[in-house]
């Protein structure tokens, strides 16, 4: 499997400086994305059309959301159907950001059923996991990585593959804080994450990618990519340049 490189641009940028970012990304990476790496940046709702078209032309480069409703189109106010994704040329999308647990109230619960219709669907999903600085303190992180993954996966066994599901491994105290997990944190919490993997998915989760996120930066992303069961990064706030996601992508 190729290592997944995501961008997530949360709620930043205009149309035009989505799409001007895109094209400066696809001419940085033109020629020069390496044969086992895989680009993903997951902009917001508003430009994905406008994205889409720029960075799906680009080999290697794909567009995602960042968040739907896990319903078929119906009456969902101010929601955004798989389906209607789909149409714009999204092929992923995240689940269980935390910023969407902690700030927007979202439970592991609705987490779930976002991955299982996201998958039915026909998206691919990324299940977002990590604990907070309180929980890590309290010895809680494997507890709490445990109970994410149990709820995020409850009823995709048989649907869930190495190839449309992905995990990413977020404490939620490196995410947007400078603060960078240390190689010894992330080993420890991806090979907890790979053995829960196998465990609740026997027949595919020793091949499903576990990303790593939390503050992400050119100059340790090259340490990070190659740690044991890392298989790709999500990278907020240094993504939403060109040229810092350029490096992450190629380091
Ligand atoms: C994220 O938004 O998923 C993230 C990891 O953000 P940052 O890279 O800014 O910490």
């Amino acid at each position: 499997m190729k290592k997944l490189m995501a961008a997530n641009w949360k709620m930043y940028k205009t149309v035009a400086d989505g799409e001007a970012t895109a094209a400066e990304l696809v001419g940085l990476l033109d020629g020069r994305l390496p044969a086992d790496r895989e680009v993903l940046v997951c902009p917001s709702f508003t430009m994905l059309s406008a994205v889409a078209p720029i960075l799906s032309k680009a080999p290697g480069c794909s567009v995602g959301a960042q968040n739907f409703y896990p319903a078929g189109q119906g009456a969902f106010t101010g929601e955004i159907a798989p389906e209607q994704l789909l149409d714009l040329g999204c092929t992923y999308a995240l689940a269980g950001h935390s910023e969407r647990r902690h700030v927007l109230g979202e439970g592991d619960e609705l987490v779930g059923r976002k991955v299982t219709f996201g998958l039915g669907a026909g998206l691919r999903m990324i299940l977002c996991v990590g604990e907070t600085i309180e929980e890590r303190r309290a010895g809680q992180v494997e507890a709490v990585l445990a109970r994410q993954l149990e709820k995020g996966l409850d009823g995709v066994l048989g649907t869930a593959t190495a190839e449309n599901l992905a995990i990413a491994y977020e404490p939620v105290w490196a995410i947007g804080t400078g603060e960078v997990a240390g190689p010894v944190e992330i080993l420890a919490a991806h090979a907890f994450v790979r053995e829960k993997l196998m465990a609740l998915l026997p027949t595919q989760g020793a091949a499903v990618r576990i990303l790593y996120g939390g503050s992400v930066k050119p100059d340790n992303a090259g340490t990070i990519i190659r740690l044991d069961n890392v298989d790709g990064v999500l990278v907020g706030g240094a993504s939403l340049k060109a040229d810092s996601f350029s490096q992450i992508v190629l380091a």
